[in-house]
Order: C-alpha cells, then sequence, then structure tokens
C-alpha cells in the first residue's frame, strides 16, 4: 500500500490518500507515517486528452501554414505528406505521448488521417503506438478521412474501421453533402459496434451547422455506441435562441461536445481583423442545456496550431480566459468530462476509484491551475509513472540599508 500524505484536494480539504490494489483505499485525515509527502501539491484526477492528432504533432518546424487557416493548415499537410513515412509519424507520436503523460495526461483520443495521400501508415503507425503505451496511457484512435464521404473516403472510414481504427471520424463540414456526410459516418460507426467522433462545423460560417444533423440522427436512430461533436465553432456565432435549440437537441441525444480552444483561436477569426471572433463553441448554452462540454488541446506544434505544450492546464486556463468558465468547471473540462465522453470509468479522489492520479504544485486549485508549474507526479492504477522535478535558482536580492 502507498500513501500519498497532505495532498490538498480540489475542495481545499488537506488529507492523506491511500493506495492499493490500483484503487484509492481511504482518504483521511493527514496524520504522521511513511509514504509520499506531497505538502503544497494538490491532487487530481489525472489529465484526460479528448482530442488530438499524434500523426501530426511536432511538424511546425518543418511545416509552414502560409495562410494561417484551417483550409491553409490541410493544404500545407496534404503538400508535406510524401515525407511522413510510418517510421516518422511513430517517432513523433511517441514523443507526443510522453511530453503529454508527464503533464499528466493518461488517455488520449487522437484523431489519424487515412486515405488520400496518408493511406493506412499512419493509422498503422498509432496502433503500435497505442500497444506500446497499454496500460500507462490509453490510446484511442478515430479514423478521420477526407472528402466527398460519398466517394472513396467513404470507403477508406469502413476500411479504417477493419484495420484496427476504434472510432469514425470525418469532417462533414468540408463536405459538399454535410448532412449526408454526417449519415455515412453514422451508418459506417453503426455497422462497425464503435463510437463517432466528427469535426463538426470547424467554421464562423453560421450557415453550417451539421452539429444539429448529427444530433437528430443519433436520436432518431438510437445509436447507442457514443457520439461526440469536436469544435462546434458556428454554434458560438448563432443567435441564443438558435444556440439554446440546438444545445438541447445536443443534450438530449446525449452527444458530447469537445471543445478546442488553442486551434480555434489560431486558425479561425482570420477574415475578421475587427472585433475578432474567438471561434469557441457556445460553452455556455451546451451547459446550460445539461450537454458534456470537455475540453481538448487538438494540435501540438504543427500546422494547425504551430505553438502549445501539450498540457491539459494550458487548455484550461484557455477554457477560463477565452470560454469564461470558473477555475474548478475549466478543471472538470479536462480531467471528468473527457474520461466520461470516452467512456472512461469515472475517477475522483474518494475510496474505490481507480487511482490514476496527478499531484500539480500549488496551495489550491486555482494556483496550481495558473502556475502550471511543471514539478508534478503521475500514477496509473497506482503505479508512479511520471515525475517530474524543476530546479529554479534565484540570485538574493541586493542588501540595502534601511533608513
Ligand atoms: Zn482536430
Amino acid at each position: 500500500m502507498t500513501v500519498l500524505r497532505n495532498a490538498t484536494l480540489a475542495d481545499g480539504r488537506i488529507a492523506d490518500v491511500s493506495i492499493a490494489g490500483g484503487r484509492i483505499g481511504a482518504v483521511t485525515d493527514p496524520a504522521p507515517g511513511p509514504g509520499t509527502d506531497l505538502t503544497g501539491y494538490v491532487l487530481l484526477p489525472s489529465f484526460v486528452e479528448p482530442h488530438a492528432h499524434l500523426d501530426k504533432a511536432l511538424t511546425a518546424s518543418t511545416v509552414d501554414n502560409p495562410t494561417g487557416d484551417l483550409l491553409g493548415a490541410i493544404r500545407a499537410m496534404h503538400a508535406a505528406a510524401d515525407r511522413f513515412t510510418k517510421d516518422d509519424i511513430r517517432r513523433r507520436a511517441d514523443r507526443a505521448v510522453r511530453v503529454m503523460l508527464a503533464h499528466g495526461t493518461t488517455a488520449i483520443r487522437t484523431h489519424v488521417n487515412v486515405g488520400s495521400t496518408m493511406g493506412m501508415r499512419a493509422l498503422e503507425a498509432l496502433s503500435e503506438v497505442r500497444a506500446d503505451w497499454a496500460g500507462l496511457v490509453d490510446l484511442q484512435l478515430v479514423a478521420l478521412v477526407g472528402n466527398p464521404l460519398g466517394g472513396e473516403a467513404g470507403a477508406n472510414l469502413r476500411d479504417a474501421l477493419r484495420s484496427g481504427a476504434d472510432i469514425a471520424g470525418g469532417c462533414p463540414h468540408l463536405d459538399p453533402e454535410p448532412d449526408k456526410a454526417v449519415a455515412i459516418c453514422l451508418d459506417a460507426a453503426g455497422e462497425a459496434g464503435t463510437p463517432i467522433d466528427l469535426h463538426t462545423d470547424e467554421t464562423l460560417d453560421p450557415a453550417k451547422l451539421t452539429l444539429a444533423t448529427l444530433a437528430d440522427l443519433v436520436s432518431r436512430t438510437g445509436f447507442e455506441h457514443g457520439a461526440t461533436a469536436s469544435h462546434c465553432v458556428s454554434l458560438g456565432v448563432q443567435p441564443p435562441d438558435e444556440q439554446r435549440r440546438v444545445s438541447e437537441l445536443v443534450s438530449a441525444a446525449g452527444v458530447a461536445v469537445v471543445a478546442l480552444p488553442q486551434t480555434n483561436l489560431f486558425l479561425q477569426g482570420r477574415d475578421h481583423p475587427v472585433g475578432t471572433p474567438r471561434g469557441l463553441t457556445a460553452v455556455h448554452a451546451l451547459r446550460r442545456a445539461g450537454a458534456l462540454v470537455a475540453a481538448g488541446g487538438d494540435n501540438l506544434r504543427d500546422p494547425f496550431h504551430p505553438v502549445g505544450r501539450g498540457d491539459p492546464l494550458e487548455v484550461a486556463a484557455l477554457m477560463v480566459i477565452a470560454g469564461h468558465l470558473g477555475a474548478a468547471d475549466a478543471v472538470e473540462s479536462v480531467t471528468a468530462a473527457p474520461r466520461a465522453a470516452l467512456g472512461l470509468p469515472a475517477v475522483a479522489v474518494e475510496p474505490g476509484a481507480p487511482a490514476d492520479l496527478v499531484a500539480l504544485r500549488g496551495e489550491d486549485l486555482i494556483a496550481a491551475l495558473g502556475a502550471a508549474d511543471q514539478d508534478r507526479l503521475v500514477w496509473r492504477g497506482g503505479r508512479l509513472v511520471a515525475t517530474t522535478t524543476v530546479t529554479r535558482t534565484l540570485a538574493a536580492p541586493p542588501a540595502r540599508s534601511h533608513p
């Protein structure tokens, strides 16, 4: 048995947390004894990344996005695709997983480009990375196909779901027939018995609203494998009544929404130099309607988002700054909410829960979120799997004489 002593919990209590058999045994008042002293650390459920692109990660230095928008990024990756061998993709994805685990992430859903210039090699590479990290970091692979879904892309999606992809993906808002594209993806997921996770309405064009189509189809067909809509940018620019109507459809259908503030802030709004929109989904309307809203990091230093550090605290901070959530809700959007969206067992710092935990330096939750110190400890199934210790040395302030 391990005991984590003097940990600050999310609600501010100080407690000792015992771990046995991969689970939390007891949460008790602090007492002297052996164990790991977490004085000055906040202990939380580990992070879950609900939306990554590990096959594209860490390419920003070599692939430029000259226009800075979504189509510029897609074109840039397309033109560079030949450079991305299976080995190269595997190496970069592995580096990105290591970065994310060190930050406290123990499960990642990554979209993986399939078909077109990429063929199946990114899926093969990511399938190997998924096997390499099994038991430490759970990887879910979403087959991300191009358009039109009514053509070869639809066949590629079915192929990928037979060849190791866990989830059906796609970008219906970029399709010549967006509503039909949603239906094709949903059919493919239903046939394969997998969840669906679509890049949904990643545009500020209010006329594109396939989120409503997805929610409606999920409800009408009784699709029961789990549906997630990522981005949902155009919902954020609808009038309040429309935001409410669609959010209620989404909530009733049980479709989870993933907000992706980093990539949306970078790619969206370039045609609006004055009063530039943030490109976030309608976080508050969705939450008011009872929909599940998680937040993810999306792209890690690639043409879609050239900066970022693969840290859910960066995402949570943006949900405070740009999404106007409180600190506790923002942290929940990178812990409990994505865990539910990905269909993973719930984790809380409570007896009986899986001991998938992260300790963050800080006297309380808001200090830990604000400082985002790199000093962290990460446990998976009760085993300490990552430790980062930062050494900082400052010169003493100059002495001065007091009058
Ligand atoms: Zn994405």
